[in-house]
């Protein structure tokens, strides 16, 4: 293939977040609302952009906290439309910050993609005396032109995640992402990418339109709660999960991730309870509560882990897979 017939148009697909938020006052950095300027003002007049052959498409214009299935699956079936396109090198996808790290998780899982799906966001709304949207979609522009650039990852801050470490771990500083122990890919120097470690493993595909299929038909995913385990934590929770079971079964809790404390240890009657909810049909996932790191797997483990997933993203790969089963 000559240069010239090498894909290079980009898509960017908004969905909203602070980086389309807007307040009342330029200088209010936390009380505006999220997802209110249309993402294709956002790029309009941004120098890293200009003579960029770009296609942009409003998916969504959300808060990302609200995150709902039906957003994911028009965020997915777009996804697939856009990477089967031979012209077109990669995506940029802007979002809120808060739900962020969910989102990335479950497009890498589902959709596997061979060309680069980039997220970027900002923690100050579009309104602000000093935005940091504009720098961060500058960045995401040269993220997703990067040589070998593949899979999902999300560029914030001038550092680049990927979807399977990234967090978010800071309420308020321009930079609230870390990847904990296994550090970013890379960071974003005057439009240049300098990456420290390798892009996920190579795939044939664009995409897995296969598995994005499936999700995108999904009615529903599987109900997963959420539990923490702590000082004088009890299994009245749980014990109500498993009533509601019982008596609306329409309800019913499939699955439940419970964080433990340090490698996963868990209080005694919160265990007591999850054994009990687990001989009745529900799956139960193991994670930690420590913001760094995987359960390492001990003897007389009670539960299994989920890929030493996070919690957060345990629940999602959990909840897609049973409602998959
Ligand atoms: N609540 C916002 C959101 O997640 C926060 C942000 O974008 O930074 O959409």
């Amino acid at each position: 293939m000559s240069d010239s017939a090498q894909p290079r148009r980009i898509v960017i697909l908004g969905t909203g977040g602070t980086i389309a938020g807007r307040a009342t006052r330029a200088g209010d950095n936390v009380g505006y609302t999220a997802g209110q300027v249309p993402v294709s003002d956002l790029v309009a007049g941004l120098p890293a952009w200009e003579g960029q052959a770009v296609d942009v498409e409003q998916v969504a214009q959300i808060n990302s906290k609200d995150m709902t299935l039906p957003v994911w699956q028009a965020l997915v079936a777009r996804l697939v439309a856009h990477l089967q396109r031979p012209e077109v090198a990669g995506i940029v996808v802007t979002h809120g910050t808060d739900t962020l790290e969910e989102t990335a998780w479950l497009l890498q899982s589902v959709l596997k993609p061979g060309k680069p799906v980039v997220l970027t966001c900002a923690m100050r709304p579009a309104t602000a005396v000093a935005p940091d949207g504009p720098q961060n979609l500058s960045d995401a522009l040269a993220v997703v032109q990067a040589p070998g650039a593949r899979g999902v990852s999300v560029v914030c801050g001038g550092q680049v995640h990927l979807a399977r470490d990234v967090a978010k771990v800071h309420p308020y500083r321009l930079q609230p992402f870390s990847s904990g122990e296994a550090g970013p890919l890379g960071v974003v120097e005057e439009g240049l990418l300098r990456r420290f470690r390798d892009w996920p493993p190579a795939v044939p595909a664009p995409v897995d339109a296969v598995a994005a299929a499936r999700f995108v038909a999904l009615g529903s995913l599987a109900r997963v709660v959420w539990v923490t385990s702590h000082a004088d934590a009890d299994g009245a929770l749980i014990d109500a999960l498993r009533l509601q079971a019982q008596h609306a079964p329409e309800l019913a809790c499939r699955g439940i991730v419970v964080s433990g404390t340090g490698n996963g240890s868990l209080h005694q009657r919160l265990q007591a309870a999850l054994q009990r909810a687990r001989d009745e049909g529900m799956a139960v996932v193991l994670a930690t509560r420590c913001p760094e790191g995987p359960v390492v797997p001990w003897s007389g483990q009670p539960f299994a882990d989920l890929d030493g997933l996070s919690p957060a993203k345990a629940r999602l790969e959990l909840a897609w897979r049973l409602a998959e089963a």
